[in-house]
């Protein structure tokens, strides 16, 4: 083709022709060029996106999710008797008589108490950033008052004060939440979803899910890689690993000069701690989780208002820990990732909180000028994954589809416009967390960084969004199985086709094979819905032995993967199976990770919450 162009714009020169025809041709000589400069495209390749992904409605029905029944918790404040002022704490209260328990300790282990007296109007030395303080009058004793704040710890100073300051250096915030789709995200954050598009932040349109639930999206975000091509840290593996193991970004980033944070709440479905060890040693600088776990923290919140934290809401409370960071290590490089689940985990009622709350946050740093050199990151980790709207064909889609933003300081934009435009080039492009963990290795040197990306090529799995992901990459590409995919086109089948059957049977026979003895036998009730997609070019697919994917084989043709929604008893269950038929075999093939649960199991599970927990979506409990 490129030749042929060559001969045209030769013969072009030669005939009497106007500029204009020449000014066209060369332009689109050099538009396929630079295309093809970004993506390693050949020359027969099209210029086209490869992934196509559903219009999707934002005012989208049946949603349950109505803003006007949202109720507002009113908090109060509570009983306080302490000052933080300056690392230290102080007794307000006269005839009381406290003491303050500091927590000393590692990771997600038992912590040791220090005890310390307290004395009105005595400054005391907070030694851990999570206490709690304990009173007792004559006859009355208070419930103990749990505090969170930022303690000044001389080994974090001291290693910083070695780290040379520059004028770029750029601080980074993530800030997630559970379980709201990009669309949900806009619906129920608008405020946040304006202040975003004014502060000239790029929302991505096409990032999709890597699996089921939150670790599934966490885990490659922050290390670059899937949890089965990490080391195991499963609880029920007697030889595994404490998630210390992995290569986090965090550790990457204070090898670096940065000092880190970390905190999530909804610790009884933690990320690193439900199915998997915990960390041994404290993974980030400060750690917010262990004053999550205190019984006093539990007590102090679920009094009136399980949403209320003394005259804060409890998200209020999760940010101030976040601000009391900033304003800690206000001339250091930091670096902090925010999870918050309790307000979207188990529906939408109180979303709406969020929202100004978020916005105030953007308000203070910007106040503080701490947005000229902070990237925020506002996102989720994937969407509602089981509501009423989670069983029409778009809540299908907005589960795949979660919220992705990037907020750049003004200078940034300055700077680095080759890098810009490529996000905003990739704001429609099929894009993953392996490409947020580029992203962020690549904020570490962004002078490094060329956007004519020489390297890039269609199978490179992790590309930073600074560099112009290739149009042509689809799920394929970072063999990401048809189940999770958002962009693939399904064609409707007849849920009374024998092969539908089949396969129905087959995912319910699946499951009754990996159900542990503790839980009863599925029967197959119903097949509400199938939907296929044939692959017409080579597709790779995992291959499953004890739950952990050991490698992948290459099939050529005659795969086609059926998606069907299912019911089983006695546990009431909705499912989404994907299974692949191989028509050249007759050959059907599921695994655990391609089967979504889509209505809430509740406690039905609870009896392999410890030694199952991948098999909760199946359990229903003989006891
Ligand atoms: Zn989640």
């Amino acid at each position: 083709m490129f030749r042929c162009l060559i001969s045209s714009v030769r013969f072009l020169f030669r005939s009497p022709v106007k500029l204009s025809i020449i000014a066209i041709i060369t332009l689109s000589v050099l538009r396929s060029l630079r295309i093809n400069s970004n993506s390693i495209l050949t020359e027969t390749d099209e210029i086209v996106e490869a992934c196509h992904f559903p219009k999707l409605s934002l005012s989208f029905q049946g949603l349950g999710f109505m803003p006007h029944k949202i109720i507002r918790p009113v908090c109060y404040s509570k009983f306080s008797p302490v000052i933080i002022q300056n690392y230290s704490l102080r007794l307000i209260y006269k005839r009381l008589n406290c003491s303050v328990r500091f927590y000393l300790g590692h990771g997600d282990h038992f912590y040791r108490v220090k005890s310390i007296s307290l004395v009105r109007d005595v400054n005391i030395p907070i030694l851990s950033d999570h206490f709690i303080v304990r009173c007792n009058q004559t006859s009355t004793p208070h419930p103990d008052v749990p505090y969170i704040t930022i303690r000044n710890d001389k080994k974090i100073r001291q290693r910083l004060a070695t780290v040379r300051k520059q004028n770029d250096d750029l601080n980074i915030l993530i800030l997630g939440l559970d379980s709201i789709s990009r669309l949900q995200y806009e619906r129920m954050l608008p405020k946040t979803h304006a202040h975003i598009k004014k502060l000239n932040g790029t929302i991505l349109k096409g990032y999709n899910i890597l699996g089921d639930g939150t670790p599934a999206q966490v885990i490659p975000m922050l290390t670059g890689m899937l949890e089965r091509e990490l080391p195991s840290t499963l609880h029920r593996d007697a030889n595994g690993s404490f998630v210390d193991v992995y290569p986090f970004i965090w550790n990457t980033l204070r090898d670096r000069g940065y000092v880190t944070g970390y905190s999530e709440d909804g610790t009884q479905i933690g990320i690193w701690t439900l199915r998997l060890k915990g960390f041994n040693q404290t993974p980030t600088d400060h750690y917010m989780l262990p004053f999550y776990r205190l019984p006093a923290t539990s007590a102090y919140r679920s009094g009136q208002n399980p949403y209320c934290f003394g005259k804060q809401t409890t998200f209020e409370l999760f940010l101030s820990y976040i601000q009391r960071f900033w304003t800690a290590y206000s001339k250091d490089k930091k670096f902090f990732f925010g999870f918050f689940k309790q307000y979207t985990h188990d529906g939408y009622e109180y979303g709406s909180l969020l929202d100004s709350s978020i916005v105030n946050l953007l308000d203070r740093l910007s106040k503080s000028r701490e947005l000229d050199r902070t990237v925020v990151i506002l996102m989720s980790d994937h969407g509602a994954r089981f509501s009423s709207a989670r069983l029409t064909p778009q809540g299908a889609i907005e589960e795949r589809l979660p919220f992705m933003s990037f907020i750049l300081p003004e200078s940034f934009h300055r700077k680095y416009p080759h890098a810009i435009n490529a996000l905003q080039t990739n704001i429609n492009r099929f894009t993953t967390p392996f490409d947020v963990h580029a992203t962020l290795l690549s904020l570490l040197d962004m002078n490094k960084l060329t956007t004519t990306a020489k390297d890039i090529n269609l199978t490179q799995r992790n590309i930073s969004l600074f560099n112009i992901i290739p149009a042509q990459r689809t799920c394929d590409h970072i063999r990401l199985p048809p189940h999770w995919c958002s962009c693939l086109k399904w064609t409707k089948v007849n849920v009374n086709e024998e092969i539908i059957k089949k396969a129905a049977k087959h995912v319910v026979d699946y499951i009754n094979k990996i159900l542990s003895a503790q839980c009863r036998p599925l029967t197959l009730e119903s097949i509400r819905g199938a939907q296929m997609y044939r692959s017409h070019k080579n597709f790779s697919a995992s291959v499953q032995r004890g739950f952990r994917v050991l490698g992948h084989w290459n099939q050529t043709d005659g795969i086609i993967f059926y998606q069907i929604t299912l019911t089983t008893k006695p546990n009431d269950a909705i499912y989404e199976a994907t299974v692949q038929y191989t028509a050249n075999t007759g050959h059907l093939n599921t695994n655990h990770n391609d089967i979504s649960r889509l209505n809430a199991y509740k406690t039905s599970a609870d009896c392999i919450v410890r030694s199952y927990p991948h098999l909760r979506k199946f359990c229903f409990c003989i006891k």
